[in-house]
């Protein structure tokens, strides 16, 4: 079933509109107790929500799938959006099925080579921007003042209700609600759509946001004019829901922190190695946010869910930074284990 259908009637939605969706959302829930372990919490306290399992590999088709579909109730003549990468993909698929142009504003030399073959095979527009995420967002909001495009970034209400769904899942997925959500935050869209479906559910668990320390512009308190992290989709100076992120912070009785690249790295590999799940760079630094805080023995108690954004899959180049020591024989060859 779509997300749109599961969850009709929380959504802004009637039945004059079009649903166009690829089967997004009813994302795995896993357990993780090696996760665990490394925060010094006990089994059965930590969960990982791997939305690196939706149709483009992240959780952005939950908030396309609204936007599109009411881009095409609207009649919009396209759809534009500037992206760190997953946001273009997930626009060009659900616009390539709906049938509409769509064009992407990308930071030149910074988008992970599986987003950009996506927003290619989907037949997006490419334009290559000179300048970081948040200066080609001021283009396509420029752009999207053209008659009949519309804006599908988070800026867009429809992406953010779409993507409190997920909150929604988790509910019935733990039969509760969580004591803690941690959550990777880099234009924030998603920490305020998680915020709003777990009130919407009747649950208010403390909300955890983590930032590249390269790109922390909500724990200093001011814009960063040239935000530098290998975690490409959270390379982001100016958040657009800065005011979203600090009221789910305040509201919760959580904290917003930051993770440095190594300690980001650290935790995808222990991802990969240890739970079987190959999330991309920014992902790992929900987790690697609730395993800094174990290690001070300053993780929450009680259940904690850590979101892992997107598929591992969309920045294949990280792995050459773990590049194994690797053994050759010849075909017909022997060779001892
Ligand atoms: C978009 C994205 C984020 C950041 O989400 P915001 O809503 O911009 O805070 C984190 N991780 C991945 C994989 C993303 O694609």
């Amino acid at each position: 079933m779509s997300l749109i259908e599961r969850w009709r009637e929380r959504l802004p939605v009637t039945a004059r509109t079009p649903i166009i969706t690829l089967g997004e959302g009813n994302t795995p829930l896993v357990r993780a107790d090696r996760v665990a372990k490394a925060a010094n919490l006990p089994p059965g306290s930590v969960f990982l929500k791997i939305e690196g399992m939706n149709p483009t590999g992240s959780f952005k088709d939950r908030g396309m799938t609204l936007a599109i579909s009411k881009a095409v109730e609207a009649r919009a003549r396209g759809v534009l959006c500037a992206s760190t990468g997953n946001t273009s993909a997930s626009a060009a698929a659900y616009a390539a099925r709906a049938g509409l142009r769509c064009i992407v504003f990308l930071p030149r030399g910074k988008v992970a080579a599986g987003k950009l073959a996506q927003a290619v095979m989907h037949g997006a527009e490419i334009i290559e921007v000179a300048g970081n995420f948040d200066q080609a967002l001021v283009l396509a909001n420029e752009a999207a003042k053209t008659r009949g495009f519309a804006l599908v970034n988070s800026s867009n209400p429809f992406r953010i209700e779409g993507q409190k769904t997920a909150a929604f899942e988790i509910l019935e997925q733990l039969g509760r609600a969580p004591d803690n959500h941690f959550i990777p935050v880099g234009n924030a869209g998603n920490i305020t759509a998680y915020w709003k479906g777990y009130q919407e559910g009747g649950a208010k668990p403390r909300m955890f946001g983590w930032q590249a320390a390269g790109a922390a512009p909500l724990v200093s308190g001011r814009p960063v004019a040239n935000p530098t992290t290998l975690a490409t989709a959270i390379r982001i100076g100016r958040p657009v829901s800065w005011n979203g992120a600090i009221a789910a912070r305040d509201e919760s009785g959580g904290a917003i922190g930051k993770v440095t690249d190594a300690e980001i790295l650290a935790a995808c590999r222990f991802l990969g190695r240890a739970e079987g799940i190959f999330c991309e760079p920014a992902s790992a630094a929900s987790v690697a946010g609730l395993i800094k805080l174990g290690k001070n023995g300053r993780a929450p108690r009680g259940v904690t869910v850590c979101v892992l954004t997107g598929n591992g899959l969309k920045d294949p180049g990280i792995a050459a930074r773990f590049a194994p020591k690797i053994r050759r024989v010849k075909a017909g060859g022997r060779i001892k284990l």
